[in-house]
């Protein structure tokens, strides 16, 4: 089933909201001041909890797209489907057990448990790459802050 998806980050958007700060012309002397990462949609700073025990797991802003979607539902090789949510960060996350290539829904990825850190409820896997990774959480064991 991995072998169906090539990988292929979607860039994030702030790399084209950066250049167009750079247009206008600055005196020399003049230093760049880091633009403003926050992003602008507050919908984006949206909180993501733990479903089980409210803890803060990750955000909306950290939501990314792994093999063309951020959205995706596999089943496992015991046939149980999980629908996960592609995050490049979820510092609610532990990590647990060492990464592991077999059965991997992204082609090239290792993957290892992540749990929640207040209540280890198994939220579902980071996976590892080739000098990157990212965390793959079930969408019934979060919920969304309103
Ligand atoms: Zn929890």
């Amino acid at each position: 089933m991995a072998g169906r998806y090539e990988s292929n980050r979607i860039p994030p958007p702030e790399r084209s909201r950066r250049h167009a700060l750079r247009r206008a012309p600055l005196p020399a002397a003049t230093k760049l001041t880091e633009p403003d990462r926050q992003p602008q949609d507050p919908g984006l700073r949206r909180v993501i909890r733990c479903a089980a025990c409210a803890a803060s797991v990750t955000s909306e802003d950290q939501a990314i797209a792994v093999d063309h979607g951020h959205t995706h539902t596999f089943p496992n090789p015991h046939g149980l489907v999980f629908t996960i949510r592609c995050f490049a960060t979820a510092t609610g996350c532990l990590t647990h057990g060492a990464a592991t290539p077999e059965f991997s829904w992204f082609a090239g990825y290792r993957w290892r448990l992540a749990l929640c850190r207040e209540c280890l409820t198994h939220l579902g896997w980071q996976y590892l790459g080739n000098g990157d990774a990212f965390f793959g959480l079930i969408v019934a064991k979060l919920r969304s802050e309103t």
